[in-house]
């Protein structure tokens, strides 16, 4: 396994992030392959570390001063094993191959565990929307979609919203490829509702992750109810996580940005979040401007310099971080133990981390990884391409109470599979495993492809 894992470094040297999410994987998955030796041979690990495509591309757009930007866009087609290649896209000027690599490999067995039939794909552009005109946003997509429209289709590949890509985008990215395939199919995912979208769609990554630490939570004995919950980031996820908090009765004393976070200690209640929806969603404003509404609250500026955010500092009980990778290291995992929290619960991809986490499964807190957790988002995204197929859509209730069915069998496929292989409890572990054991053998079932 040492040698597999050093020829995926040598190859992309630069990759980190995608080295990052392969060394969990392969570390957890030991004990499979340990008991399944024709694995070896199959060579399996080569196979569901290296995309199935990777398609990497030229976007150039004009902005509203007639000036011209050249961006590159990616699309990692990681595997189609168990059905069309599923995952969102990010706009952000961090974006490289390396975070669109992980988060494909990721998507996969994210995929795998919601019981639906999705493979695992990814991609997005270094554009940075913020600031940008409706008008820019629109060029920029347009462009992007004149070349996407090549390789995706309602049965091929089918991409949905991240950091940087929501309504606006998915609709601007919707209308492009209508236009150049003359078709109107559910080729992407997060659409408006009148124009094929799904109810709870928007509300599902943060609603699933709530519903998955609830689960957590009933099964060692408590709940949700009375917990106070530091949520970081202040988009779609953590809007929605906390939300879903409030409706259970839990409290929700912080929400960030890159720029800062701001502690509300009386708590962040729905009209409070209503405020936040609307600052963040319709006038794309920075979470500093909410303690100008509720000068009770403290915005504390982020110092990167610090090496550890303040906000993993407070007193609370669980934490949902719901910005970005990696944004609770080792020194914010000993800082949330010493604050109290005794449950995590990733709404972001890779949050933590691999210190960051062993201090978590050191300390005995309850982790809940993202793969597992914040699956609801894709979840929800299979059920609208299910009533895109079908051309009906369902009613709300309908939607959640599915969703819902969804976060607990993840939950339970996740404590199964980590006892299996006795690691009980550990829920990394578990997710790793269910996911890797359909995936690897759903590949081996098509033969050598
Ligand atoms: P949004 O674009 O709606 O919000 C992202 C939030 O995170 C913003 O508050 C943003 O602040 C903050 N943020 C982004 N990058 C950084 C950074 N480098 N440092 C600090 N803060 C940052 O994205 P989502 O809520 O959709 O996504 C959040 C996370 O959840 C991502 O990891 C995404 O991959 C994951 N996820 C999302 C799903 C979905 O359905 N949307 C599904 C599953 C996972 P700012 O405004 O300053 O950029």
């Amino acid at each position: 396994m040492e040698q597999i894992f050093s020829r995926i470094v040598q190859r992309d040297p630069e990759q980190k992030e995608f080295h990052q999410a392969v060394h969990e994987v392969m570390e957890t998955v030991r004990p499979v392959l340990d008991r399944n030796p024709e694995y070896r041979q199959l060579a399996v690990l080569e196979r569901v570390t290296e995309p199935e495509r990777v398609i990497m591309f030229r976007v150039p757009w004009m902005d509203d001063q007639g000036q011209v930007h050249v961006n590159r866009g990616f699309r990692v087609e990681m595997n189609s094993a168990i059905g069309p290649y599923k995952g969102g896209l990010r706009f952000h000027p961090s974006v490289t191959l390396s975070i669109i690599k992980f988060l494909a490999f990721e998507q996969v067995f994210k995929n795998s565990l919601t019981t639906l039939h999705m493979g695992g794909g990814k991609g997005g552009s270094d554009f940075n929307p913020k600031g940008r005109t409706d008008s820019e946003v629109m060029r920029f997509c347009q462009s992007f979609m004149a070349e996407l429209s090549r390789h995706i289709g309602p049965n091929t590949d089918v991409p949905a919203g991240d950091i940087g890509v929501g309504a606006r985008e998915i609709g601007y990215l919707f209308g492009m490829y209508k236009k150049l395939r003359n078709e109107f199919t559910g080729v992407l995912t997060g659409k408006s509702l009148s124009w094929g979208g799904s109810l709870i769609r928007p509300e599902a990554t943060g609603y699933g992750v709530v519903y998955f630490a609830s689960e957590m939570l009933t099964y060692a004995g408590e709940s949700i109810e009375g917990k106070t919950c530091l949520v970081s980031g202040s988009g779609n996820v953590a809007q929605y996580t906390c939300e879903k908090i409030l409706q259970l009765g839990g409290r929700v004393v912080t929400f960030s940005d890159s720029s800062g976070y701001v502690f509300d200690e009386e708590g962040i209640d729905q009209e409070k979040l209503e405020f936040v929806k609307q600052l963040k969603n319709i006038r794309r404003g920075r979470i500093r401007e909410y303690c100008d509404k509720y000068p009770q609250a403290v915005y504390i500026e982020a110092d990167p310099e610090l090496g550890y955010n303040p906000l993993w500092t407070h007193k609370a009980d669980c934490a949902m971080p719901s910005a970005t990778q990696n944004e609770i290291n080792e020194q914010d995992a000993k800082n949330l133990v010493r604050s109290g929290v005794r449950l995590v619960c990733e709404g972001a991809n890779m949050p933590s981390t691999p210190s960051a986490i062993n201090i978590f499964l050191e300390e005995g807190v309850l982790y809940g990884p993202s793969k597992a957790a914040n699956a609801g988002g894709v979840a929800v995204s299979g059920l609208e391409m299910a009533q895109n197929s079908m051309r009906l859509s369902w009613p709300r209730e309908e939607v959640e109470g599915r969703l819902k069915q969804i976060m607990k069998s993840i939950h339970i496929t996740c404590i199964d599979a980590a006892a299996e292989y006795g690691m009980d409890g550990n829920y990394m572990a578990g997710a790793n495993i269910a996911g890797f054991v359909k995936v690897v053998n759903a590949m081996l079932d098509q033969g050598l492809v």
